[in-house]
């Protein structure tokens, strides 16, 4: 049979989680057993985010294809079990170019190029390519309904109703209900506004997702239907929720995939959320608390490490505890000269994390927490620049070659560590010089990573220029670093370890991006494990230590 198509809106304004609404929507269908899809179309003129800044934008997610991609299909991923590559997110800019190129090689025959059609066609044929082998394919256009560069997307999905009919489309859109505290009331006018401006492009909704702080009383559903011409059991109240694990559950309480599946004319099983229940329940019945710091250069916008929080936060829930983040600026630790204020600031932490960056802002910092982490054995995890970062920390302060650095950070080094293996190979310098996707890494028996992956060969997703280099291997092996992971034909390190550290480990790849909150990447669960073991110590000690204080008989004299 062929697939079903349920296209997502948002209006109003953006932010609105039409990302996680799409992703919930997937995951309640795939719970009654449907095979589902998820893309994303983004209006901007970006061929991808690849280049866009993550303060920007957020997060670049990569896909096993080596896609660079919206956020939004890290969702997607954590949510369902969709196979997502450069496929399933389309940008105007990418669209454009294949049209262009299209053009240029005379495949037109002549004719004039048009947004309608030609635009369009485009579109829909990447809609329909997702859609093949699947039951439902959830197609979510980003922007805000009335921006200029969505309309082209729009009118695709329009077309889509024309030619599919309205038993194998559904339109949902996400809408914003504020609540007005001068006039302690909802207010519906957003929202009308919204599905007018959808009407004038020829889109009636199906389903309106209701963002909003309180349950919309049965009158304002009303009133919404009523208004906005749907029925009423189709204005969902899409409630905040603490944890976005609990969206599935929010939307199943409120009836979303019955109605879809009404709306579509589908046959599906009875819904098992089990197991999303599961987790909820972790997130709101904690054992104990684990504390992480991550030390970074984007730390100011968290959206920039999203699949990063999303991966610590499953991790702590394997081990049913809560997540407690701080995000450390690095640069400030480089400002904090006086080692001292810098263990201040460092102490407190179960775990460090080093994560992915770009550019030398922040670099000293990170090799200040490093060494802090090494030294004190505090378990640490280094993800990409973290790995690399770990490598110049060792080469410097353990091997004693204090100029080691990554060419990327000083292009004169003496001692280059890290460097650019691709540009030494004779690949140009600009553009297709990025380690992408999907590789597989070959682990080293009876090491940190054999014991956590339990097994010796994993598939891992890279998003880098720089590698180790292989040089520097035999005196950082000989001064107590571990290779544990490398390329199967060994051309590249992929992870290396700290044997005689009780969890220290470095990996050139990002994890994080294939962590789900019902599958915890190993990498980050027994992170996570290590870290509590390395708090719940620290912390004993410092009681065992304030009992004696306390006990001590002249300290108690002098009171
Ligand atoms: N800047 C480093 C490189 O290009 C690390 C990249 C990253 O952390 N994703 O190799």
């Amino acid at each position: 049979m062929p697939a079903k198509y349920i296209f997502v809106t948002g209006g109003v304004v953006s932010s609105l989680g039409k990302g996680l609404a799409a992703a919930s929507i997937g995951c309640l269908l795939e719970s009654r057993g449907l095979k589902v899809n998820l893309m994303k179309f983004d209006p901007y003129l970006n061929v991808d985010p690849g280049t866009m800044s993550p303060f920007q934008h957020g997060e670049v997610f990569v896909t096993d294809d080596g896609a660079e991609t919206d956020l939004d299909l890290g969702h997607y991923e954590r949510f369902t079990h969709a196979k997502l590559s450069r496929d399933n997110n389309w940008t105007t800019g990418r669209l454009y170019e294949q049209i262009i190129a299209k053009e240029r090689r005379g495949d037109y025959l002549g004719k004039t190029v048009q947004v309608i059609p030609h635009v369009t066609n485009e579109i829909k044929a990447a809609m329909k390519k997702v859609a093949q082998d699947v039951d439902v394919a959830i197609v979510e256009i980003g922007g805000t309904v009335g921006d200029i560069e969505s309309l082209p997307f729009m009118e695709a999905i329009r077309q889509m109703r024309q030619e599919l009919g309205r038993d194998d489309t559904l339109f949902v859109h996400v809408t914003l209900v504020p609540f007005i505290a001068a006039a302690q009331e909802l207010k519906t006018k957003p929202t009308q506004h919204s599905v007018k401006e959808l009407l004038s492009i020829g889109i009636q909704p199906d389903i309106l997702l209701c963002r909003t702080d309180r349950f919309l009383a049965k009158e304002l559903k009303s009133k919404i239907a009523l208004f906005c011409n749907v029925q009423e059991e189709a204005v969902i109240t899409a409630k905040d929720v603490a944890s976005v694990y609990e969206v599935p559950l929010v939307f199943a309480n409120e009836g979303v995939d019955t109605l879809v599946l009404k709306y579509l004319r589908m046959e599906a099983q009875d819904r098992d959320l089990s197991k999303w229940e599961d987790i909820v329940h972790r997130v709101y019945n904690p054992k104990d608390t684990v504390t992480i710091g991550i030390v970074g250069k984007y730390v100011e916008y968290e959206d920039s490490y999203k699949s990063l929080k999303e991966a610590l936060v499953h991790g702590a829930l394997a081990h049913n505890l809560k997540l407690q983040l701080n995000w450390i600026e690095a640069e400030g630790l480089e400002t904090g000269n006086q080692s001292n204020s810098n263990d201040a600031q460092l102490e407190d932490y179960d775990g460090i994390l080093v994560p992915g960056g770009f550019g030398k802002r922040g670099i000293e910092g990170m090799l200040i927490a490093i060494r802090y982490a090494r030294e004190n054995k505090v378990p640490y995890f280094g993800i990409c620049l973290g790995m690399q970062t770990a490598c110049v920390e060792f080469a410097r302060n353990v091997v004693g070659l204090a100029e080691a650095n990554s060419s990327e950070f000083d292009q004169a080094t003496p001692h280059r560590v890290i460097y650019k293996l691709r540009e030494l190979r004779g690949v140009e310098e600009l553009g297709g010089t990025m380690r992408l996707g999907a590789w597989t890494c070959k682990i080293e028996p009876n090491t940190l990573a054999h014991k956590i992956y339990g097994k010796l060969e994993v598939s891992e997703r890279h998003r880098h220029r720089y590698e180790f280099n292989r040089e520097y291997e035999e005196p950082m092996v000989a001064a107590g670093l571990r290779i544990s992971g490398s390329t199967p034909d060994g051309t590249y390190v992929e992870m290396v370890e700290l044997p005689d550290h009780p969890y220290f480990i470095g990996c050139q790849f990002h994890p994080e991006f294939k962590s789900k909150p019902l599958e915890p990447h190993p990498l980050f669960s027994t992170f996570i494990a290590a870290a509590y073991e390395h708090g719940s110590k620290r912390r004993a000690e410092k009681d065992v230590a304030a009992v004696e204080m306390f006990h001590r008989p002249e300290k108690v004299s002098r009171r």
